[in-house]
């Protein structure tokens, strides 16, 4: 009897008690309303006054202009604000981030852990939610730790953006994406596909189903040599054409999208000529290679950040001096590769490389982009729909509208004619569920 009632009660304590714990868990479930002066849909790229959304649960019930708001659901006024979709930084490293001195962080890189960077990581993933992104494409980490970040923020165990991760990142031997510029004794060991290091078509293949089985999301390759990477020269091609074809063909395959990091030209039309989804940088590349990009529908993702933080006024300091050649290299004809693009009509998706540059200051590309011609309300697409089509997740992110996620920013005044509001955003709802309302918590 004893032993039969037991369970029973706890049961019958389960039944009473435990509904509304589980609710208390989710607080925002219920519907709610956010007004403000004005909203930018992430579609149509104009602005709407007097804006109504109305979110239910994690999505958005419905969006408009002064659209009555039902009896007895809780509002938020956000007064002169202007709403916009939660942006999209389809360029980032979370798991990492430079110093503003080259010889400092490459020490702090040596020393410290993967738990330790593990922890950093779920920082650089805070500052970056509250500055506004709920969603970033994280393009190389080390050690798995984007995976282990994406499934924690995925459980709710710490705040962040929305994650696709590389889960590493593929190259040949020798180019952007090994470790080069020391003697083979400093690690006593050559880099092979479990270092995302491959050669010929069958390993890139297998390299591809190495990260797939990891937990990549996307899947990220060095097309060409770098600017922070030592001994590489910054533009030289490093896949020859069939190990690129076998890389796509084998992501694609697996329902896995693609970036290149490319600087120069010939890199950037080997993966382009593959299917490659998106050039990263794209730094010299030239006009045979944006019409190909035009033809085939391949995203250029500028991050003009990244010159900016290496080349540009925020360069750090002791750089080695083929380093600094590099960046100065690749600054220089970064802003006319930009502009190039932009005449030419290439999709341009938003990109930062931020780990490169600070976490939480991802907005800044906005300006830059601006700076070098693009329209403002142009750029907020690129970091809304635009971005959204390039991760594959257009039907759920990118837009203000009925049945997308209730991803939802604010900015304290118009960004389309002042850009650089985008710095300043106060309100983010990821979800449903807010997880800033007030400038008091800026990242
Ligand atoms: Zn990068």
């Amino acid at each position: 009897m004893h032993m039969t009632t037991r369970p029973i009660f706890i049961f019958l304590i389960l039944l009473v008690f435990g509904a509304p714990v589980r609710a208390a868990d989710q607080p925002d479930s219920h519907s709610l309303a956010i007004r403000a002066a004005r909203l930018f849909d992430g579609r149509s790229g104009k602005l709407i006054q007097n804006a109504v959304i109305l979110v239910d649960g994690d999505r958005i019930r419905d969006v408009g202009s002064g659209i009555p708001i039902p009896e007895g659901t809780r509002i938020i006024d956000l007064g002169a604000s202007t709403l916009l979709p939660g942006f999209i930084d389809s360029h980032t490293h979370l798991t990492g981030q430079a110093s503003e001195d080259w010889l400092q962080g490459t020490l702090d890189s040596l020393r410290r852990g993967v738990p330790e960077k593990a922890v950093r990581s779920t920082d650089y993933a805070r500052k970056t939610l509250m500055a506004g992104f709920t969603t970033v494409r994280d393009v190389g980490s080390e050690e798995f730790i984007d995976v282990g970040l994406r499934n924690a923020i995925n459980a709710r165990a710490v705040p962040g953006p929305l994650m696709l991760v590389a889960a590493g990142s593929l190259g040949s031997r020798g180019g952007h994406c090994d470790w080069t510029g020391f003697p083979y004794e400093t690690f006593g060991k050559e880099p092979g596909i479990a270092e995302g290091i491959a050669s010929g078509a069958d390993q890139f293949r297998d390299a591809v189903r190495f990260l797939v089985k990891y937990g990549a999301d996307v899947i990220k390759v060095c097309a060409t040599g770098g600017v922070l990477s030592l001994s590489d020269e910054v533009d030289t091609p490093q896949l020859i054409q069939e190990e690129m074809d076998a890389l796509v063909d084998e992501a694609h395959r697996l329902r896995k999208t693609t970036a290149a990091h490319a600087h120069g030209a010939e890199g950037a039309k080997v993966a382009i000529r593959a299917g490659i989804d998106s050039i990263e940088h794209g730094s010299f590349l030239d006009r045979e290679a944006f019409r190909m990009m035009k033809e085939r529908g391949t995203y250029l993702v500028p991050t003009l950040m990244a010159s900016e933080y290496t080349g540009g006024g925020h360069a750090p300091q002791n750089y080695p001096p083929e380093i600094a050649e590099k960046a100065h290299a690749a600054a220089q004809a970064h802003s006319n590769a930009f502009r190039l693009a932009l005449k030419m009509g290439v999709k341009i998706a938003f990109g930062t490389d931020s780990g490169v540059s600070p976490h939480g200051l991802n907005a800044e590309e906005f300006a830059l982009m601006v700076d070098r011609g693009m329209d403002p309300a142009q750029a907020l697409l690129s970091a809304t729909s635009v971005a959204a089509e390039l991760l594959g997740l257009e039907e759920d992110l990118g837009t203000l509208e009925a049945g997308k996620r209730a991803n939802i920013i604010a900015v304290p005044a118009d960004p389309v004619s002042d850009i650089r509001v985008t710095e300043k955003v106060h309100f983010v709802m990821k979800d449903g569920i807010v997880v800033r309302n007030g400038v008091s918590e800026l990242p």
